[in-house]
């Protein structure tokens, strides 16, 4: 799950570091309350979407030559116009994609005299094991632009989890960012109520880009993004009150509530399939086969028909979804009862889309004999490859028909 910068910055605040304070308003009228309540005379006006670049990005509606998405305003007066130019209007970032992102909330923040930009980021190193905490200098900008062009200007330290955040992993990030002195010691002191902060609160990351240095020695957290590890939820019912609805997929929360995994992707042909494992290899024999998955549909290794028809229903809610296939194999789950998933949920939808069903393992047999007595038009496949270029060809003719 992922919260807004301002819900970040909250709980920044809660664990001992230092942001710069700020307000949150959904209206102009309270954009302008809050910056009245700041002591100015620099304001930030900031839009508050789950997607980065935002000080890059611009409003659909409002053309080029507008501002983006994190203003610096002059006057209570400025904070007015930039958050009536930004509430209800879309951003569109290098990370939201062509689409943008609708602003419903600003954040309004005092201005920061800045002197120094660093970039620091806490996640789970999965090669390790570990937490790693990724130090660089090169703050502010776009951190895989640098990690491409210039690696060696990125410092990687993996916290060792029986000794917790020791001072030579701090005195690491402070020397990475040149920091001597007091600014070492905030840094160290920073290093570990984030450390402390991401186990504590299960977190899957912690980026703060920037990191900065202001004009009188201080160090603080200017931009922060936070996501929670999804597994850890039950153990924080206190984080769920930070959820957005409105950033998140609503096939995805429907998937959630049937206990389905589902990812929404780019492509046109939506997958179902048993276990991640052949989900990615569905993906890939997809990709080899020169389309694009529209959807990663796990529904698991035991699932009922009314999963399986759910799931059906879902991939079918997607517009973007030219043609589908389902890849099953029947160890634990049955072939028969996934055809009667298909089946019932085919029918209940009217199915218009080709669908193209690869069945193997446990009653295999059974299962395409209730496929083939349907009466619906569902393309049977023998193996992966086959699947494959079956429902790649099914939607280029209905592409060009
Ligand atoms: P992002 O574009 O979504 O990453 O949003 P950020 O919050 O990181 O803001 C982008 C940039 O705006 C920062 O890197 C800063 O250069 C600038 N900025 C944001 N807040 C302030 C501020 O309080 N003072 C100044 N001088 N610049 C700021
Ligand atoms: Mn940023």
């Amino acid at each position: 799950m992922n919260i807004h910068e301002y819900q970040a910055k909250e709980l920044l605040a809660k664990h001992g570091v230092a942001v710069p304070i700020g307000v949150m308003a959904t209206s102009v009228d309270e954009a302008v309350a809050a910056a009245q309540s700041l002591p100015g005379p620099i304001y930030v006006v900031k839009a508050q979407i789950h997607a980065g670049g935002r000080g890059k990005g611009r409003f659909a509606e409002l053309g080029p030559d507008a501002g983006g998405g994190v203003r610096i305003a002059k006057s209570v007066e400025e904070v007015g116009e930039d958050a009536r130019e930004m509430l209800g209007n879309t951003l569109v970032t290098v990370q939201t994609g062509e689409a943008g992102k609708q602003v419903n909330r600003l954040y309004v923040t005092d201005g920061v005299d800045i002197a120094k930009e660093y970039y620091l980021a806490l996640l789970v190193d999965r090669g390790s094991s570990r937490v790693a905490m990724v130090v660089s200098t090169e703050g502010g900008m776009d951190i895989e632009k640098v990690a491409h062009d210039s690696p060696e200007k990125i410092t990687t330290i993996t916290i060792d989890p029986d000794a917790g955040f020791i001072d030579t992993d701090g005195a690491k990030a402070a020397e990475t960012l040149r920091l001597s002195g007091g600014l070492a010691e905030k840094c160290s002191a920073l290093c570990r109520s984030l450390y402390d902060m991401f186990v504590a609160l299960d977190c899957a990351m912690i980026e703060v880009n920037p990191l900065v240095e202001t004009g009188d020695g201080e160090l603080i957290v200017l931009d922060a993004k936070i996501s929670f590890d999804s597994s850890a939820e039950f153990r924080h019912p206190e984080l769920e009150a930070l959820r957005d609805p409105s950033e998140e997929n609503p096939i995805e929360v429907e998937a959630a509530r049937h206990d389905l995994a589902y990812i929404k992707l780019d492509g046109n042909i939506g997958c179902m399939v048993n276990g991640a494992g052949l989900a990615m290899a569905t993906m890939d024999i997809i990709k080899l086969n020169g389309a694009f998955p529209a959807n990663f549909c796990d529904v698991g290794g035991g699932a009922s028909k009314e999963k399986v028809t759910a799931a059906f229903k879902l991939i079918l809610s997607d517009p973007a979804v030219e043609g589908i296939l389902v890849n099953i194999f029947g160890g634990i789950m049955r072939c028969d009862v996934i055809a009667e998933g298909i089946v019932a949920a085919a029918k209940e939808v009217a199915l218009d889309v080709p669908l193209v069903v690869r069945l193997e393992g446990t009653n295999v047999e059974k299962g395409k004999a209730i496929l083939a007595e349907s009466g619906l038009r569902i393309v049977s496949a023998d193996d992966l490859g086959d699947a494959a270029r079956k429902i790649v060809a099914e939607v280029r003719e209905s592409e060009a028909a």
